[in-house]
């Protein structure tokens, strides 16, 4: 493990990201394949480029596949839908690109990945794969690891989940003030470091025979599945064993629709990021979702970030940072955007990969927990039902409309969602429930669910990365948030006419 304190060099960042099984010196026959799962994008894709390097240096054909589970907690109509949506998207940008094969695949039945990944390894001389080391893994991402393990074919795993590899740290940040200062020391060899931003330029490699694609398909069904359903997927969703009940919703997903939010939040809402906690102001870039599902990847956002200021170069980084404002020679807009992209993103990322218990109320700060189980007693406002709180049922018309647009939305603006964590405290006895239902709502609705985020951001809502305040009532030493003053602070009756009833 590396010494966290010194600053690396671009190539020690690189070989952090990089875990190799196996020697891909000499490959043994057969293609190379990638496995898309966690970046699913065509630019700014470590993993792909890696792939392709190793294709044109083997001359191989590339195989991409990309899959979509349907086993695991939280699958949800919803969520399905916006992947597919990137699958289409996919298709599309490769459609005239002959050097390389991509195909979708969507599981229909558990257990038909997991046949679908011992075929590749017959075909397969190396696996490039996503990899987000200590990371719970994705479903079949460890299928498709030991059937390469089994059949005596290497792997490369590759970190792409942020601006810093997931290795670079040893144990979790306690809090964002600390990690900036890891983030700003290695910054300059991180922008250093930056991946090919279009892996597949100009690339020509041998390709792999229509009829064996063919067979292929036909033999494994989420490959058929997709082949048959991809473009006009909507019956075909509704018979998936997943949660139908959480419905799509307006939201277009996948790596175009990504960069279209990207270059909307550039023109409309970077400037004005300032004001980002006025939910009527509508400044916030609305790239989790395209950030969770790997439609677009921090590494495209930074660079067009960086591209407005006339001849950046990474060297001209300072040595030292760790303020949350003077270290990107951008104005504080953009660098208040950065921070919660690269510090609070990466946090989460880092402390879901080092800290033991991150994903549950076990996990808490023992500071938080002692205070809030001492506070257990303190009279309640009012206690709720989980099906009150998911049907928006409460007396705070805030708090309702926040929940009413994760519900028709599938996100809540971010300051509310703060609220919206919170508030299940003042309205439950026991925090550890309240912990587990927020959890389950926000996973099951939101587009950004699942992600590390998720996890960090209810987290922070009982204590996480946060230090103890005077105390209160109900919350103890937890920093409090109310309806009242929140609604007294922020400018949001147009949020409320939106979403103040059910539409
Ligand atoms: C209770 C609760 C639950 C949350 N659940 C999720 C979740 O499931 N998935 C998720 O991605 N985020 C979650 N967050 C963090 C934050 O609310 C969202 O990342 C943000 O609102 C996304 O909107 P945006 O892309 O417009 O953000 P912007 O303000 O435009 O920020 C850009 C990016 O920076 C990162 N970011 C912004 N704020 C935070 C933050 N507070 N913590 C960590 N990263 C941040 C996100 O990746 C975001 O997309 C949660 C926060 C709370 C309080």
């Amino acid at each position: 493990m590396p010494e966290t304190a010194e600053r690396l060099s671009p190539q020690a960042l690189h070989d952090l990201r990089c875990h190799p099984s196996g020697t891909t010196a000499n490959l043994g026959p057969g293609w190379i394949i990638y496995h898309m799962h966690r970046q699913r994008r065509l630019t700014d894709n470590r993993a792909l480029a890696a792939a392709v390097a190793a294709a044109k240096g083997h001359r191989r054909p590339l195989l991409i596949i990309e899959t979509l589970p349907c086993t695991g907690p939280w699958r949800a109509r919803r969520h399905h839908h916006f992947a597919i949506q990137g699958m289409q998207d996919t298709t599309r940008r490769l459609a005239r690109r002959l050097a390389l094969r991509y195909l979708a695949a969507v599981e229909t039945k558990a257990g038909q990945l997991a046949r679908l990944w011992r075929r590749m390894a017959d075909l397969g001389a190396l696996l490039v794969s996503d990899q987000a080391p200590g990371q719970p893994s994705n479903d079949d991402e460890d299928q498709a690891r030991q059937a390469f393990l089994r059949a005596g074919r290497p792997i490369l795993g590759i970190d792409d989940q942020g601006l810093l590899p997931l290795r670079l740290l040893d144990k979790a940040c306690p809090s964002a003030a600390v990690f900036r200062r890891h983030l700003h020391r290695q910054a300059r060899a991180a922008c250093c470091d930056l991946p090919p931003a279009e892996p597949l330029a100009g690339l020509r490699l041998p390709p792999i025979p229509a009829d064996e694609i063919a067979e292929l398909v036909r033999r494994n069904p989420p490959l058929a599945w997709a082949a048959e359903h991809l473009s006009t997927p909507d019956q075909a969703l509704s018979r998936l064993p997943i949660d139908q009940g959480i419905a799509a919703v307006d939201l277009p997903g996948g790596e175009s629709a990504a960069q279209r939010c990207l270059e909307r939040f550039l023109d409309h809402g970077l400037g004005r990021y300032d004001q980002r906690n006025h939910p009527d102001q509508a400044v916030c870039s609305g790239l989790s979702p395209y950030l969770r599902w790997g439609h677009i990847g921090t590494t495209t956002i930074l660079r067009r970030i960086l591209a407005t200021v006339p001849d950046w170069d990474p060297l001209r980084l300072p040595e030292r940072g760790g303020a949350r404002q003077g270290f990107w020679p951008l104005p504080a807009t953009h660098e208040a955007f950065l921070d919660q992209l690269l510090t609070w993103r990466e946090l989460g990322q880092q402390a879901m990969a080092r800290m033991p218990g991150f994903t549950c109320y076990g996990g808490l700060p023992a500071w938080a927990r002692a205070g809030l189980e001492a506070r257990r007693h303190d009279p309640r406002p009012a206690l709720y039902s989980p099906d009150r709180l998911e049907a928006a049922d409460t007396d705070d018309p805030l708090w309702n409309a926040a929940q009413r647009q994760l519900r028709g939305e599938g996100i809540i603006h971010n300051y509310l969602r703060m609220l919206w964590g919170k508030n299940l405290l003042l309205w439950s006895t026991d925090p550890a429930a309240a912990y587990d239902l927020l959890v389950d709502l926000n996973n099951r609705y939101a587009l950004d669910g699942c992600d590390p985020n998720s996890w960090s951001g209810i987290g922070w809502c009982f204590g996480l990365f946060d230090h103890p305040w005077p105390a209160r009532p109900i919350y103890g030493p937890v920093r409090c948030m109310t309806s009242a003053s929140t609604r007294r602070k922020l400018r949001l009756d147009e949020y409320l006419q939106r979403w103040g009833a059910d539409g």
